[in-house]
């Protein structure tokens, strides 16, 4: 397999499972042999805490590589799942926006920085905070394979989504001719209700193919495994989320008609 294919998540509403859904795609795929960059690019730093690295100790973080022009690779950490990695956050993130107001190219220094690395890795997830401002910006300028934008499976899932929509195809005519919505994973989905039917429904009545058939049903394990620093792989492998992320996982491969599990290898060279 040749270059990293860069995605990112997004959507400016907050707790839709755009971490959640970063994070456990992220460790599946890397459970099926891929090689996965994780870039916790949210000051909350979520992305970070749930794979157990505490954000305000470690060295360097995304917030260096943005303000004192840190190399990007020099910032990575292993995380304990083998074949993922991460670019930490840290609050200090936050002020990005404000610090890099007036520097030139602000909106392509996440594709610039990311450029030394596209060989080490297979996929590269962007986890993005719940705005549409410059860390957003960046990510989508960044991307090479798509946007994957997190819906909450719940009553107006889809107020405030033309605003991403006009954002993303912003940046593709001005910034990133490969800015373009990869796909929509419905999440939080509780099966016994029927309002959350009739969402999904119309999602998929709304926005069609794009709209992933893998949906991510509520569980409780998912909202646990966090607070222990673990994804769901580990905390709890036979639960329904993780199944679910698994199934995912096997989708998003599908969708780039890449093997799951990947290719040993022997076999890809
Ligand atoms: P975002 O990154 O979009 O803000 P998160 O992934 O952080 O959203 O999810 C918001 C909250 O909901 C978190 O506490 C998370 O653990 C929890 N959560 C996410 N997905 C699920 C799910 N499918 N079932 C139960 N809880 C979930
Ligand atoms: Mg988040």
């Amino acid at each position: 397999m040749s270059e990293a294919q860069i995605f990112a998540f997004a959507n400016q509403k907050g707790g839709v499972g755009k971490t959640t859904t970063a994070v456990n795609l992220s460790a599946y795929l890397a459970h099926g042999g891929y090689r996965v960059l994780l870039v916790d690019s949210d000051p909350q730093a979520n992305a970070t805490s749930s794979l157990g690295l505490p954000a305000l100790e470690l060295p360097l973080s995304l917030y260096d590589v943005y303000i004192q022009h840190t190399p990007l690779p020099d910032t990575i950490v292993h995380t304990e799942e083998r074949g993922l990695d991460v670019v930490p956050s840290h609050p200090d993130l936050a002020g990005v926006e404000v610090e890099m107001a007036h520097v030139p190219d602000r909106e392509t220094i996440l594709r610039r920085a990311l450029a030394p690395v596209l060989d080490a890795y297979d996929f590269i997830f962007i986890d993005s905070p719940p705005s549409l401002g410059l860390l957003t910006v960046n990510a989508l300028t960044a991307v090479t394979g798509g946007v994957l934008i997190p819906v909450q499976t719940e009553y107006l899932a889809l107020e405030g989504l033309g605003r991403l929509w006009e954002t993303i195809s912003l940046v593709r005519e001005r910034l990133n001719p490969q800015c373009h919505i990869a796909g929509v994973i419905l999440t939080m989905y509780d099966a016994r209700t029927k309002l959350a039917q009739q969402v999904v429904e119309n999602v998929r009545h709304v926005l069609g193919d794009r709209v992933y058939q893998t949906i991510i049903p509520r569980n409780v394990r998912l909202g646990e495994a966090p607070s222990y620093g673990e994804t769901i792989l580990h905390y709890a492998p036979q639960s329904s989320g993780a199944r679910a992320y698994q199934a995912l996982a096997r989708e998003f491969c599908q969708r780039l008609g890449y093997p799951y599990p990947a290719p040993s290898h022997e076999e890809r060279s």
